[in-house]
């Protein structure tokens, strides 16, 4: 089929997420017949550098070799069956590797599996909630959320979200949370810090748990925060008993250069939730790994099971996929690519400060960002930017006035370089 007819169909019928539909209609759409490595082609035959690894999910490129023959052969024996009173390799072997990796020393010791990220964080709050309900300590079942967190899109994931272009339609239906912002631009982590402390003094007794995404709030701006503040969040979490959630689901799996960023901080969390890359960009796939404590929680009657379970829970090609990931990582040293180019792409947005109008520019591990000013989620500034860098062949879809990479950890060098420079060019042209 033409490129014009899919255009035309797409526009009659599909409903793009996160898109104004009206802007979209004018625009001409990238229709992307396939992808590799670090790259996507337009149906004409345009390449594109693919900036953000597809929404944050492609950690290995696209199409991995090692990952395909995974899928295939799982896919010649079994593709699905439900984990209800059944097991199978992929998921009891799956779940043995990410204990062995997780932060700490086994204490996150059992993994729930679930769909994407939205239903990892959601697993999470859910098992917190019961826990303390069926543990003598119902009055703890309120949370503690980051300003302009991110933390996906049911209806509780979203209650914990702080980012208000996401958030304030729905205020009527989202559960209430404590918001404590640690965003330098409001005060920073020091004064979150003091936040947490005094708001876990005064009503601890009635939190089940803080959730963070730790080192980097992603979607609500690429916000960066020293591991110092995790470290104080543990420790203030573990003096009023209240769990601590890594939300894990962006900054996991190698993203910092690290398997978690939970690691860089020296930080074990109570529940650790795990997605996006974990499968490499082939199928949906997420796990929320859970400490023993909160397992024993759950023992006893059958009405104290933990009554949560999606249908593809464990998905035996989503398994097999994320151990051939986490086996990608080792052979290909994936993590030492991380740590070893990082400094070069923090210093090269380092410099895109000397040009006038960009702020703040800020790294971590194989994420970088720059604010193009202060307009938030809603601002033009970055559309323009996306604008130029598509005429490069550069996919840099920004966050607002936020214009960010957060590529495949493992692109070749001559993909990082053009990406380096398609950045620089594109901000140049349009702030010229
Ligand atoms: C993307 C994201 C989610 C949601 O993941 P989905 O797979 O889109 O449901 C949750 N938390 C964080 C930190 C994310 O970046």
């Amino acid at each position: 089929m033409d490129r014009a007819k899919l255009v035309s169909l797409d526009k009659r019928h599909v409903w793009h997420p996160y898109t104004a539909m009206d802007r979209y209609e004018v625009e001409d759409p990238i229709v992307v017949a396939r992808a590799e490595g670090p790259y996507f082609w337009d149906i004409d035959g345009t390449r594109y550098l693919d900036a953000n690894g597809s929404w944050w999910v492609s950690t290995l490129g696209h199409r991995h070799p090692r990952l395909l023959r995974a899928l295939a052969e799982q896919a010649a024996s079994l593709a699905h069956v439900s984990l209800a009173g059944i097991t199978h390799a992929p998921a009891a072997c799956l779940a043995e590797e990410l204990v062995a990796i997780a932060p700490g020393e086994g204490e996150l010791s059992r993994v729930f599996y679930s769909d994407d990220g939205s239903t990892a964080v959601e697993s999470a709050v859910k098992m917190a909630a019961q826990y303390w309900a069926q543990n003598g300590r119902p009055e703890r079942h309120r949370f503690v959320a980051l300003g302009d967190a991110f933390h996906g899109e049911t209806v509780g994931a979203s209650s914990l979200g702080g980012i208000p272009s996401f958030r304030d339609v729905f205020k009527p239906l989202l559960f209430d949370v404590h918001r404590i912002s640690a965003d330098p631009r409001r005060g920073g982590w020091e004064q979150a810090v003091g936040a947490l402390a005094a708001l876990l003094e005064a009503e601890g007794d009635t939190i089940a748990g803080v959730v963070v995404e730790p080192l980097l709030q992603g979607a609500g701006g690429m916000i960066v925060q020293p591991p110092e503040f995790l470290r104080q969040v543990r420790a203030l979490t573990a003096k009023a008993d209240a769990f601590l959630i890594a939300d894990e689901v962006f900054t996991g799996l190698g993203r910092t250069g690290h398997w978690f960023a939970c690691d860089v901080a020296g930080v074990v969390p109570d529940l650790l939730c795990l997605a996006k890359g974990l499968s490499g960009g082939l199928l949906p796939f997420a796990a929320t790994l859970a400490t023993e404590r909160i397992f024993d929680g759950f023992r006893g009657a059958r009405s104290r099971a933990f009554f949560y379970g999606h249908s593809y829970a464990g998905n035996p090609l989503g398994a097999a996929i994320a151990r051939e990931v986490l086996a990608v990582y080792r052979d290909e040293e994936v993590l030492a690519q991380v740590t070893a180019r990082a400094p070069r792409l923090a210093a090269r947005f380092e410099g895109l400060a000397a040009l006038p109008g960009v702020e703040r520019p800020r790294a971590l591990g194989m994420v970088a960002a720059v604010d193009l000013g202060r307009g938030g989620y809603l601002a033009d500034a970055g559309w323009k930017v996306y604008a130029a860098a598509r005429r490069r062949g550069l996919y840099l879809r920004p966050l607002g006035d936020t214009v960010y990479v957060a590529p495949p950890l493992n692109l070749p060098e001559a993909a990082f370089n053009e990406l380096l420079d398609g950045v620089e060019e594109s901000l140049r042209e349009v702030l010229a």
